[in-house]
């Protein structure tokens, strides 16, 4: 038991891709894979996948993975150097219809609508933002540019539009035959790329569930918000998904940095609200890519994103092609141990104010709150679907909830939950039967000692999803 509430997402990569590093990477805390679809092939990934899994076993624990779509490719083409200087001042066109490799005047376009989107007066961001253009004029299918901000673009960088605007849809061809592939190897969570509506959202989980069907399978989605238009449409994207990824690196560029922090906050406060999980990603521990220390600023980002209420915290570059890909987990585990300890817990007006429908959800606010009281050693949810865990684990509470799933695909959700730790059991349909093996279970882990208090939560009959309808206050025989 780690006594870590926050989770740790951690991208898979060249510097990562090692059964013995990722079983390490695990003992220290990793609880989600990420499997980044913009880099390799699908069978890359079912190798990936299965080597998370074997790791994961050979650790004695369970990780989800995430299959991360790569989405729209808004994208200039390639240069017959491999990459051009761009100088401030300079005029640079951007044509969709050139067949030729790029040089220092002109390049092609992945992205063949670019033309028909912007106009002069246009900022268009590249390689994530590092180079500025203004767009002097639209051609026919050439847009002339003056660089504002130069430097070194090579093939296949991203464009962004300032302020939003580009019509990509979210989900490619190439995501669709991704998603397939994903869901051949069961992937807990599918990550969508740039989806800008609600409707981005449902039609990635029709693909996903059709596509899971032979296996059984239904994955979990994450809307990545990384579009602007994705802001003011945020509540019905939270609605549509399981989960968000506060997406910083390309909503950066699109917002502007100095709105991200904002922004971050009231994402993982709506995504509470409305019982959905948060992941907050991109370049949290980017120094150390190279370092085998972070910066001060990075321990700080970590430690502010486990105080504004995220569930997990997501490593990119830093365990996909860094040097130090154990050490990022550990000092990331670390701050955020150090940050929830300094967490204000107080079950707040929010909590006595709340008002609800259905009995299981009753159930789980009734744990909540007679465990805080009695400041119960845990809360144990004997769950099917892993409902009542997600409800509880919406508030900030210092007692940990256990959940007791016989479901493995329950079990490997629930990784990505703050404060909540899954623990997999054969669950017997006797209730009696069933609260003493889970009792002795956790007293066999060393995580409940004689004479503690817990809480406990489950359905009569056994064995039901939805069918949370019981609480019980236990003391350890
Ligand atoms: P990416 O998404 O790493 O796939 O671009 C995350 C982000 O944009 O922050
Ligand atoms: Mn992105």
């Amino acid at each position: 038991m780690t006594g870590r509430a926050t989770k740790i997402v951690a991208t898979l990569g060249p510097a990562s891709s090692n059964p013995a590093i990722l079983e390490q990477m695990i003992r220290a805390g990793v609880n989600v894979v990420r499997l980044n679809f913009s880099h390799g092939t699908a069978q890359d990934h079912i190798d990936r996948a299965t080597m998370v899994r074997e790791a994961a076993a050979r650790a004695g624990s369970v990780v989800a993975i995430m299959a991360d779509l790569q989405g729209p490719k808004i994208r200039v083409g390639k240069f017959a150097e491999g990459k051009v200087m761009l100088v401030a001042g300079a005029k640079f066109a951007l044509d969709a219809a050139r067949t030729e490799l790029g040089d220092v005047n002109a390049v092609g376009l992945d992205y063949k609508d670019l033309p028909d989107e912007v106009k002069s007066g246009d900022v268009l961001l590249l390689n994530d933002g590092l180079i500025v253009l203004t767009v002097d004029s639209v051609k026919g299918k050439a847009v002339y540019t003056t660089v504002k901000i130069g430097g070194e673009l090579s093939n296949n960088k991203g464009i962004n539009k300032q302020g939003g605007g580009l019509t990509a849809p979210a989900l490619t061809a190439k995501d669709m035959d991704d998603i397939k592939t994903a869901m051949s190897f069961q992937a807990d969570y599918i990550a969508v790329s740039f989806p800008k509506s609600g409707s981005d959202m449902d039609l990635a989980r029709q693909l996903g569930n059709v596509a899971g069907a032979p296996f059984g399978h239904k994955p979990h989605l994450i809307a990545k918000i990384e579009r602007a238009e994705a802001i003011p449409k945020l509540e019905e994207i939270i609605l549509a998904s399981d989960s968000i990824m506060v997406a910083r690196g390309d909503l950066a560029v699109e917002v502007g940095n100095a709105a991200v922090p904002a922004l971050q906050k009231r994402m993982i406060t709506l995504a509470r609200k409305h019982d959905k999980t948060v992941i907050t990603a991109t370049q949290m521990m980017e120094s150390m890519i190279t370092n085998p220390v972070p910066t001060r600023a990075e321990v700080s980002d970590v430690a502010n994103a486990v105080l504004d209420g995220t569930d997990a915290v997501m490593l990119s570059a830093e365990t996909a092609a860094g040097k130090y890909p154990l050490e990022t987990v550990i000092e990331m585990a670390n701050i955020c141990k150090a940050a929830e300890s300094a967490e204000d817990t107080k079950l707040d007006a929010d909590f006595t104010g709340m008002t609800f429908q259905r009995i299981d959800h009753a159930i789980a606010m009734g744990a909540l709150f007679t465990a805080h009281h009695l400041d119960a050693k845990a809360i144990v949810a004997m769950t099917e679907s892993g409902s009542t865990a997600l409800w509880m684990s919406r508030h900030r509470i210092h007692i940990p909830i256990y959940a007791v799933t016989a479901q493995v695909a329950t079990q490997r959700k629930l990784c990505l939950y703050r404060n909540v730790q899954p623990l997999l059991m054969e669950m017997n349909n006797d209730r009696d039967t069933a609260l003493a093996a889970t009792e002795s279970e956790l007293k066999k882990r060393g995580i409940f000692q004689t004479g503690d208090v817990y809480a406990i939560t489950g359905g009569e009959p056994m064995g039901a999803p939805g069918g949370t309808n019981m609480l019980k206050i236990c003391r350890v025989s």
